[in-house]
């Protein structure tokens, strides 16, 4: 196809288009952690709306935190996991659960909190 120019030009600018994307993807995909998902997928964005209502809440009991850093470290999606750990971005993965050395991390099914879990405390003083 690279090399058969009539084929080249049936295809047009938008197959070269869709290759220079796939291209772009592919190698930002080795230089950086799901690319896609992070900066591109809309339907990502969309599902990220509705964390605030999700009934699986996620928790840093701030007491047990040493902040050696290590969920930040691993967490593949950027969030700051002592800050926010209830973030749009997070995919609910638990790596970050699972490195925490001192159990610091909880996560698991809240129905009708009403608003007086420590997320949500958190969130209306913010
Ligand atoms: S891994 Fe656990 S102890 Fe370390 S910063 Fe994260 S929550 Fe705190
Ligand atoms: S569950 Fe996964 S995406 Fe969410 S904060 Fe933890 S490591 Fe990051």
């Amino acid at each position: 196809m690279l090399k058969n120019e009539s084929l080249r030009e049936m295809t047009g600018w938008l197959f070269s288009w869709k290759m220079f994307l796939l291209i772009l993807t592919i190698i930002s995909s080795i230089l950086i952690c799901r690319p896609f998902c992070k900066y591109v997928c809309p339907l990502g964005a969309f599902y990220g709306l509705f964390q605030k209502f999700s009934f699986y809440h996620m928790e840093v009991d701030a007491s047990r935190c040493d902040h050696c850093g290590a969920c930040e470290k691993i967490c593949p999606m950027g969030v700051e996991v002592t800050k926010n750990i209830n973030s749009p971005e997070c995919i609910r993965c638990g790596q970050c659960k699972s490195v925490c050395h001192t159990d610091a991390i909880s996560a698991g099914f809240v129905l009708g909190c009403g608003g007086s879990c420590k997320t949500c405390k958190k969130e209306k003083e913010a």
